[in-house]
């Protein structure tokens, strides 16, 4: 991964231990199965499409009291902010939510608000703006950002952009779409920096 030097991250699953249940926020919600649930609220009129988008607000922040940091996560971001690495977060939850597991995970300082872009700041994953927004911002050539995820989405919308993909996942569900499989932040980190990634400093 040499040359990369601006990392775009999703958060829940990727620097967090994934803890959303999204059939049971479906359920709570009164969200057919199989919709995606953005793109179900999103089509709703008013006034229903911004009283399902607050009860979902309310869920992610009640979620986030109980984050859990991934693997290696912390210590991957401070190392990278550390070299001087651009440092952002799209996800598909809400940038204040996104504020609350950065700050549980004790990094929230490494991350320029602006950086930090929720489903309110740029279009749901897969599609690349949030990604473009960052590259532009950070004036970086798309071959040295990568957009590291734990979902398709994260990896689809990477490749819309035209940057790098890392797919953070036990398992490589999605070989054509990640330029690299890493089982999880440790294995990222050891392989920037090996030996800083060990047993002893994971947490
Ligand atoms: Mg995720």
């Amino acid at each position: 991964m040499d040359g990369i030097r601006g990392w775009v991250f999703d958060l829940d699953g990727t620097l967090t231990i994934a803890q959303h249940d999204f059939p049971a926020i479906r359920r709570e919600l009164g969200i057919p199965a199989n919709d995606d649930i953005l793109t179900y609220i999103a089509a709703l009129p008013e006034p229903g499409r911004s009283d399902l988008s607050a009860r979902l607000d309310a869920i992610e922040h009640r979620l986030a009291e109980a984050v859990q940091p991934a693997l290696g996560a912390a210590q991957l971001i401070r190392f990278l902010r550390d070299r001087g690495d651009r440092l952002g977060i799209l996800t598909r939850n809400l940038r204040s939510v996104a504020f609350s597991s950065l700050r549980a995970l004790g990094v929230a300082d490494c991350f320029n608000e602006e950086d930090v872009l929720g489903r309110k700041d740029a279009l749901p994953k897969p599609d690349p703006d949030g990604i473009l927004q960052l590259t532009q911002r950070w004036q970086l050539n798309r071959a040295e950002v990568v957009m590291v995820g734990d979902f398709r989405f994260d990896l689809e919308a990477g490749r819309a952009a035209g940057c790098r993909t890392c797919l953070i996942l036990p398992q490589n569900s999605w070989p054509d779409l990640a330029d690299w499989h890493m089982p999880d932040c440790r294995s990222v980190l050891n392989s920037l920096s090996p030996g800083l990634g060990s047993d002893r400093t994971a947490g």
